[in-house]
């Protein structure tokens, strides 16, 4: 029997939705389907549901697909290989030669590089914004702007924008707002809910959530967008194997603990570097006097696991402290259970050197994990000197 989840909390339905016990066995964990392709009854009569071959569909990433969408409010999800998969995805299906978009000016590293690198020889062009400033958002918009690409909390400088505003300027210029969710999670954080037309996720961030798994993931209401989407991953074959989606939907589980735990240490990791005589500035949207704290305190839950600082002795004493920590590892990626820390310049930011998306030197970045917070304390104070 299956339970209706539709008034369910969000912790209910990352434990349940599109997780039913398995009808055949009984099994109460959604088992990894390792199977490339599926029986047919006769030639062209697949048997129960609409499995043929799994870059088409897999019944373990359905599963991921269905827990997402229901964590997301959305009415449909689609997996893909990784989180630059499902941006490439959104990107090919939306936009055609001739169009524009308008993209934050702290985009991921990777997204920037996919338009600018890949996109941009195709016909599309772009302009950049700061996401936070409205006015600046709605004189970057152009006549055959198709698209506003927006990450909040955004990567590395934790800015804000606010998403019913931005919805309404893209709706207003017949465009669609796209937010990549990745920072803020749909724990903390529903775009949807606010007016935006799609969500992505690299689930490789928050959503696995133990650093041992690379994933994407799109939501949308529109039924049309979601076929085409479907069409094109089916096409080009970015499909996550039944493994990976199995390590995702396993991470979801305890998504809304761990952001717990993940905003508990940060809030307190950011009022500590907000104290510390080496530390130029803290971003951080929970402090109160981060630019943002107000918008991003009306539409999100709490304010997330992700802290950047500068060091007030320039670049090289960032980098010593980089290299000095012992708990917080040196090393890219974030949202998985242990903390990181990195230089943006060097690591995730070299792709947009010298372009309008460029890092401060002297800025680090950290994951807060989701270990003892004193102890947490202690690694960064010792590293800072
Ligand atoms: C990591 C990341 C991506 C890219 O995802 P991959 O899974 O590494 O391909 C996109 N957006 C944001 C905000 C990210 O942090």
């Amino acid at each position: 029997m299956t339970h209706d989840l539709s008034r369910s909390g969000f912790e209910t339905r990352a434990i349940h939705a599109g997780q039913e016990p398995d009808p055949r066995t009984g099994a109460v964990i959604v088992p990894i389907y390792q199977t490339s392709t599926y029986a047919q009854d006769g030639v062209g009569g697949t048997r129960e549901g609409d499995y043929e071959y799994s870059r088409t569909a897999n019944p373990t990433r359905t599963a991921l697909e269905q827990a997402l969408a229901s964590l997301e409010g959305a009415r449909h999800g689609l997996a893909f290989a990784s989180g630059m998969a499902a941006t490439d995805a959104v990107l090919r299906t939306v936009l055609r030669p001739g169009d524009h978009l308008v993209l934050g000016n702290d985009a991921y590293g990777g997204t920037f590089r996919l338009i600018d690198k890949v996109l941009k020889n195709w016909g599309v062009s772009y302009g950049v914004a700061d996401l936070s400033n409205v006015d600046e958002v709605r004189a970057a918009v152009r006549p055959e702007t198709k698209l506003i690409w927006c990450e909040t909390p955004s990567n590395p400088l934790l800015g804000i924008a606010d998403l019913a505003v931005l919805a309404e300027i893209a709706h207003g210029a017949g465009a669609r707002l796209v937010v990549d969710n990745t920072f803020a999670t749909p724990y903390l954080q529903t775009p949807l809910a606010l007016g935006a037309d799609i969500v992505v996720h690299s689930t490789t961030k928050y959503l696995g959530g133990h650093s041992d798994v690379v994933g994407g993931a799109v939501l949308t209401n529109e039924d049309e967008l979601r076929e085409q989407l479907f069409f094109l991953r089916n096409s080009a074959g970015a499909v996550p194997g039944p493994f990976d989606a199995w390590l995702t939907l396993r991470g979801l589980k305890t998504l809304a603990v761990r952001m717990d735990r993940h905003c508990d240490n940060a809030e307190q990791i950011a009022e500590m570097l907000s104290a510390h005589p080496k530390v130029a500035e803290v971003y951080y949207p929970g402090l109160t006097a981060h630019s943002g704290h107000d918008v991003a305190a009306k539409q999100m839950r709490r304010f997330g696991g992700m802290i950047s600082f500068r060091h007030a002795d320039g670049r090289q004493a960032a980098l010593d402290t980089a290299s000095r920590t012992e708990l917080f590892i040196l090393a890219e990626s974030l949202g998985g259970i242990e903390s990181l820390i990195e230089h943006p310049g060097q690591m995730t930011h070299a792709s947009v050197a010298g372009s309008m998306l460029q890092v401060p030197a002297d800025l680090l970045r950290l994951s807060v994990g989701i270990e003892d917070v004193r102890d947490l304390s202690e690694d960064l104070r010792a590293a800072l000197g």
